[in-house]
This record gives structure tokens, sequence and C-alpha cells, in this order.
């Protein structure tokens, strides 16, 4: 038996859990590297990757973003939930963070661009110490994918302020880049990265369209059951030690 007032009920029940419910934090890196020149502050240093992991073991709980997606959907997302993502495949994902991941057991995604497997991004060719840096090579982004703790993600084929270009060519960097992948990894590529954080509800229903089932934002918010699953906010931590890492993270969780 239903009385008149109970849908509205039960919608207010649901604005109200959306509203207050904590959600769960989705972080953004780039590189784990000693700086030497870092004129974008895309590194953490290695030693603070570590604090950072060492705080989020203790007052968090790490899983992976494939779980966090379902969670939201579900509504059985964990307290405390927290995502680690990479934008841009760098080799230092590999060299620095993953050994760092592994031994604190923290799941993560890394967001490579298909046309720069192996490579050196344009924007590191401007700073001169930075000529030894690239991303990582097919080989590499395989070892990475073969671990139990990473699952990769596309981030585009080249890289560009992608709602700015023409819906043909986003489509392209949006479709190719998931294709390429597929085909070098030998299984399905399920999460997108705006490069920029450039996005649009036409780049979003893009992204649906080709196949993805969830994409990340950069835009600074917590991650909640109402979040649009093709817009899920993040944010990015600085090379913060563990003790300002830890205070930023309790004031969020
Ligand atoms: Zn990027």
């Amino acid at each position: 038996m239903r009385t008149p007032g109970a849908k509205a009920l039960r919608q207010t029940a649901r604005w109200l859990r959306s509203r207050f419910s904590r959600g769960a934090l989705i972080l953004g890196y780039h590189r784990v590297a000693e700086a030497g020149s870092d004129p974008h502050g895309l590194c953490v240093s290695p030693g603070h990757f570590a604090e950072q992991l060492d705080v989020l073991r203790r007052v968090a709980r790490p899983v992976a973003l494939h779980e966090l997606a379902r969670g939201l959907q579900t509504g059985t997302l964990p307290r405390r939930a927290v995502v680690l993502t990479f934008d841009d495949g760098y080799l230092d994902v590999l060299q620095q963070a993953y050994p760092l991941l592994e031994a604190y057991q923290v799941p993560a995604t890394v967001f490579v661009v298909s046309d720069y497997l192996g490579r050196q991004f344009w924007w590191d060719t401007i700073a001169e110490e930075n000529s030894q840096v690239r991303s990582l090579t097919s080989e590499e982004l395989c070892r990475l994918a073969g671990t139990a703790l990473i699952d990769v993600g596309a981030h585009s084929v080249s890289h560009p302020t992608l709602a700015a270009l023409p819906a043909g060519e986003q489509w392209i960097e949006i479709e190719e880049s998931k294709a390429k992948l597929e085909e070098i990894l030998g299984q399905a590529v399920h999460a997108f990265s705006y490069p920029h954080g450039s996005t649009s509800a036409a780049t979003r229903e893009m992204v649906r369209s080709a196949g993805y089932d969830y994409a990340c934002s950069s835009a600074n918010d917590v991650a909640r059951a109402a979040s649009d699953r093709f817009e899920l906010p993040r944010f990015w931590p600085q090379d913060w030690n563990g003790e300002t890492f830890e205070r930023w993270l309790r004031w969020w969780l």
C-alpha cells in the first residue's frame, strides 16, 4: 500500500543522501620523480609519494576506479574510498610509482595518449632538463597492464584541448585511442580521461557512444552517487609530505 507522499519522500531521501553522503575521492597524478625542472608542477617525489600511500593505507580505503564506478552505481561504495589515477602515462609510473603501489598494495588507473607511446610530450621538450623524460612504450605499458594493480585507460590520441575540436576530430581522438590501446593490450579499455580536463556535453556523449563506461574530468570535487559517471571529478595532490597530505585528506574524507 502506498501513501500519497511516499514518492516525494523517497525522492527527498535520495536527494539528501546524495547531497550529504561523503562520497569518494579520485586523486590525479602525473609523474613520480625528483623534479629537476618541473614548470608544470607535474612531479611528486618518490619519497613523498611513498608517504602519501602510507597515509592512504592508514586513513582511507584505496579502491580501483572500476570498483568506484560500480560502487557509485549500486550504492555499495565503502566509506573513505579513494582512487588513484595517473594521466599521460609517463615512464616513471612504471619505474618509480609502480614499485611503491605494489609495496602498499594500492591499485591505480593509468591514462595514456595512444600516439605518444615511447615518445616525449611537446610540453617536456620546452624544458631542456626534461629531454630524457618520455612516456611508456607499448611493451612497458603491457608490463604494467599485466599486473593485478594497474588498469589502463585512454587519454586521447594526441592530447588536444578536446572540446575545442570539431566533432569529427573529437570522435577520432576518443574512438581511435580506445581501439589502438585495446589492440596493444588485447583487453577492453573502459575508462577515459579528458586531456587538459577539456570536455562538453557533446564530448561526453561521444565518450559514451564510443563504448567507454566512465571518464575522469579535472574538476575538483568529491565523487558521489549523483556524479555523472562520464565526468568524475578529481583532486590533484601536490608534492606534499605525508603530514600535509594527511591533513588535506582528512578534511575531504
Ligand atoms: Zn594529460
